[in-house]
């Protein structure tokens, strides 16, 4: 006999030669139940059928992989992150397995599970589109029907390379040579299916159930533009059907929530060719929030001592050496043009053009804090393939502030600013947002100024500001600024993906290079710190978020139009231009609609136009001063008489909120 250790420490008897999958099936219900702890929850009967690989020794292997006496044995099932990839990846070589029967001559390069699902990326030897997806995917339940076996088979480099010679495979053969010398080089298969792979894999293609093709789109083999461009197609597995429903529901959900959608139809901004990727046009629905939103936290900012300046979008470049960004951040700026024989580029940051005005006069201590603040334009070179809407563009105005503070002012400085930052959530109703302390990859040379002290302190300061605040965060190494390290606001996006909105960042860096100072109290010249921090963010992701947030239902203090006055009949118009006058002197953004169409139909238009207040007015409203009121969503409020209704709006207005 030999034994395993299973995670608890306990030791269980098996026979000479058994796999892990026997593992699974002697782990007995008792046992399992009373003593190994992160299997106790779940029965005796569910880990084998559940079980999707193991844990041998600290590392993933097969089910069907002998395991050695005497090591630690995982097993890992479906419901462990591990076993959920290896459920997706598995689902990957079942896709290629069906795209090799239905288009030979269909190269694979690179498949892998994703956060949420799985891909592959081939070269079919015709263009594929999101039709041809059903007809796939019936092909891959034909596979799993089939139940083939799935081998793992450690070969040679010579082996491995007439496989995939033998079959075409030039992706492969690349991704081979890859493989660092000395390391094992394994191939997975599965009937007439090969493929060059680490694992682990299902034991059978038949213990698949729950999986849906989701889409086909370009990508570059290794993601690198200068490599051709191969086709991706996507899908999601699950372990059940159910879950596969719930999950497909919420992307339905997503999608009915994506800003680019939103965007399009309450007509908040456009793009154009002719203008250039990435650069949004902001129509006058979309407009009118960011003016809101840009009076508003310039508003909350002069309130809190900050003072705000105007500069230009351009500067010499020489000003970008001095910074570093031409060292650290080339890659993100637009090119240098030439005029006058001064080079210019477009600012992708506003940060040094606030250290000149900082330079413009001699500062003394008494000054600082000093706050300069700007909704500051800038322009970045984001990869096309990252463009979203308004999440990621290449032009921006961001809600930008640089502090200038005193060492012994910065904690109770970022205090402040997290404070703002919180505030305006509760104005805008934001809830569901945590904060990432993002730090250098202390690897990266490139990306992240050198000086460990410097890092080290600034890290310090935000660690204790976060907790003298008492507030939660997660961390994100290599995430951070080039000059320092940054707490950064996430949001999450209608796809799914986590953005910035918020970020507050610590700069020791760039005093020093535009060796910055203020006249200290013994008279002698001393160094400030910059605080660089935007609270809104750019009005570009700031206005996506909302519109996701809100599914365009935008709350009355930020609704493009407020309140639509429609007219029953043509006798009312007289009536019904007056309200609106009385409204839009009042100070609200009205929509007069006294078209000669059918009620339901104007107040359809207004429904889908998602305006928050209705106002019908008919013979009987126009004879006693009221207006009929309907609120966003159907809600039939009654008559109400005009006076009260205007001092209802101004409340609701002035208190804010979300929808
Ligand atoms: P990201 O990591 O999102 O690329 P970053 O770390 O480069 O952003 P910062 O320099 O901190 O961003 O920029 C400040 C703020 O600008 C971010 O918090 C974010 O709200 C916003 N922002 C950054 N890049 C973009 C963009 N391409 N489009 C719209 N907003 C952006
Ligand atoms: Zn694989
Ligand atoms: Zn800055």
């Amino acid at each position: 006999m030999a034994f395993v250790l299973l995670p608890d420490g306990r030791s269980l008897d098996v026979p000479e030669g058994a796999t892990a999958m026997d593992v699974a099936k002697l782990i007995s219900p008792s046992l399992a139940k009373k003593a190994v702890a992160p299997l106790a929850k779940r029965p005796f009967a569910a880990l084998a059928k559940k079980a999707v690989a193991a844990e041998v020794d600290g590392r993933l292997v097969d089910l069907t992989a002998p395991v050695p006496s005497g090591a630690k044995v995982r097993i890992v099932t479906w419901d462990d992150p591990e076993g959920l990839e290896v459920l997706r990846h598995t689902t990957a070589h079942v896709l290629a397995q069906a795209l090799l029967r239905l288009y030979p001559g269909t190269k694979l390069a690179v498949g892998a599970a994703t956060e949420d699902g799985f891909f592959y990326d081939v070269e079919p030897p015709t263009p594929l589109s999101a039709e041809d997806l059903p007809r796939i995917e019936e092909e891959m339940r034909r596979i799993v029907a089939e139940d083939l076996p799935i081998r793992r088979r450690e070969v040679s480099r010579e082996e491995a390379e007439a496989i995939f010679r033998e079959r075409g495979e030039t992706y492969k053969l690349e991704l081979l040579r890859d493989i660092p010398e000395g390391e094992t080089i394994s191939v997975y298969e599965q009937g007439e299916f090969v493929d060059l792979c680490r694992g682990p894999h299902l034991p059978s293609t038949g213990r698949l159930k729950a999986f849906k093709l989701l889409s086909v789109s370009g990508a570059y083999f290794r993601g690198d533009p200068k490599n051709p461009m191969l086709t991706r197609i996507a899908g999601t597995a699950f372990p059940t059907e159910e879950e596969l429903k719930r999950h497909l529901k919420r992307l339905e959900e997503m999608r009915e929530r994506d800003h680019r959608k939103l965007g399009r139809e309450l007509k908040y901004f456009t793009f154009s060719p002719e203008v250039g990727q990435g650069l949004p046009l902001w129509l006058p629905n979309g407009a009118t929030v960011r003016r809101i939103v840009e009076r508003y936290i310039v508003d909350k900012e002069l309130e809190r001592g900050y003072l705000h300046v105007y500069t230009p979008v351009l500067a010499n470049t020489e000003l970008y050496k001095i910074s570093g960004h031409w060292d650290h951040y080339h890659e993100n700026m637009y090119p240098p043009m030439v005029i006058d024989h001064e080079e210019l580029v477009l600012r992708p940051m506003n940060c040094p053009h606030h250290m000149m005005i900082y330079k413009s006069e001699t500062r003394s201590y008494r000054d600082l804090p000093l706050r300069i603040a700007e909704l500051g334009m800038m322009f970045r070179y984001e990869a096309s393939g990252a463009l979203t809407g308004l999440h990621r563009v290449r032009g921006m105005t961001l809600n930008d502030a640089h502090i200038f503070v005193t060492p012994e002012q910065i904690e109770e400085e970022i205090r402040g600013v997290i404070e703002l930052i919180l505030e305006v959530y509760r104005d805008f109703g934001i809830k569901d947002y945590w904060f990432r302390l993002s730090l250098r990859d202390p690897a990266d040379k490139e990306s992240f100024v050198d000086n460990d002290a410097m890092w080290e302190i600034a890290e310090a300061h935000l660690r204790r500001a976060l907790d003298s605040l008492g507030i939660p965060y997660r961390e994100a190494v290599g995430e951070a600024a080039f000059y320092g390290p940054k707490l950064d606001v996430q949001v999450q996006t209608a796809t799914g993906k986590d953005e910035t909105l918020s970020t507050v960042q610590v700069d020791f860096y760039l005093p020093e290079r535009f060796a910055l100072e203020y006249v200290g109290p013994d008279g002698a010249p001393h160094r400030p710190v910059v605080i660089h921090r935007g609270v809104v963010g750019t009005m570009e992701r700031f206005v996506a978020f909302l519109l996701e947030y809100t599914k365009g239902a935008m709350p009355l203090w930020l609704a493009p139009i407020q309140v639509a006055v429609l007219t029953l009949t043509d006798a009312e118009i007289p009536y019904a231009r007056e309200v609106d006058d009385r409204l839009r002197r009042a100070g609200f953004r009205t929509k007069l609609d006294v078209r000669n169409e059918k009620l339901g139909y104007k107040i359809r238009e207004a429904e889908v136009e998602k305006i928050p207040y209705i106002l019908v007015v008919g013979k009987k409203e126009a004879e006693t001063g009221t207006v009929a009121v309907r609120r966003r969503g159907r809600v039939d409020e009654g008559v109400h008489a005009l006076d009260a209704f205007l001092e209802r709006l101004k409340a609701e207005v002035a208190a804010r909120g979300g929808s």
